[in-house]
C-alpha cells in the first residue's frame, strides 16, 4: 500500500540560496537527502516540464500510498485490535485543573483524560490554543 519514491518540488525562479530556506533546512536536519538541481538537470529528469520552471529540490527516499483510505482504515482496526476504542464526535473544549488535562468535552458528552494527542490536522492549533499553547503550525497540501 505504500510505495517509495524521490520528490520533486519545482520553482519557477531559481536561487543559489535555495536549501538555506527554513523549511529545506528542518528536512535536512531531520536526515532527509536533498539536492538542488539547475534548469538542465531538472529538464533533463522531467523532459515533459514546462520551460519556466527553472530549479527544483530533488528529495531522495520518500514514499506514498497508493490508497490513503485503506490505509487508514488498517490503522484504525490495527488500533482495535491492539485494546483502542473508535468513537466520532466533535472536540468542543479541553477542561484543565490545576494547570492539567482533565477531561476533553464533544458535543455530546465529556470524557475524563489525564493525557490527549492532537492529531487534528490543519485544526490542531484551536485545539492545542484551548490549553494555552500556540503552535506556529503551517498547513501545506499538494
Ligand atoms: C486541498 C488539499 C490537497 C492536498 N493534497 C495532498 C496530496 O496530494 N498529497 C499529500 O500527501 N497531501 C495532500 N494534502 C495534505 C494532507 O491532506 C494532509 O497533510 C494530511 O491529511 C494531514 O493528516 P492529518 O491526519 O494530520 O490531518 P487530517 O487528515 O486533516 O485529519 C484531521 C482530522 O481531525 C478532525 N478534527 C478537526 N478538528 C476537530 C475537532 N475539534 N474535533 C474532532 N475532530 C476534529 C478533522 O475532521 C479531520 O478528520 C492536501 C491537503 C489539502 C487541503
Amino acid at each position: 500500500m505504500i510505495r517509495g519514491c524521490d520528490y520533486l518540488h519545482i520553482y519557477r525562479h531559481a536561487s543559489s540560496d535555495r536549501l538555506n530556506d527554513l523549511s529545506w533546512r528542518l528536512r535536512a536536519e531531520h536526515g532527509a537527502q536533498l539536492e538542488l538541481l539547475d534548469s538542465a538537470a531538472l529538464h533533463d529528469k522531467q523532459p515533459a516540464l514546462a520551460e519556466h520552471y527553472k530549479q527544483a529540490v530533488l528529495v531522495y527516499d520518500q514514499g506514498f500510498t497508493i490508497n490513503p483510505s485503506r490505509l487508514v482504515r488498517a490503522l484504525v482496526d490495527q488500533f482495535i485490535a491492539d485494546g483502542g476504542e473508535y468513537q466520532q464526535m466533535e472536540v468542543t473544549d479541553l477542561i484543565t485543573n490545576h494547570g492539567q488535562l482533565s477531561s476533553v468535552k464533544t458535543e455530546s458528552t465529556s470524557i475524563n483524560a489525564a493525557a490527549l494527542v492532537i492529531a487534528a490536522g490543519a485544526w490542531s492549533t484551536r485545539l492545542t490554543r484551548l490549553l494555552g499553547i500556540d503552535l506556529p503550525l503551517e498547513n501545506g497540501r499538494g
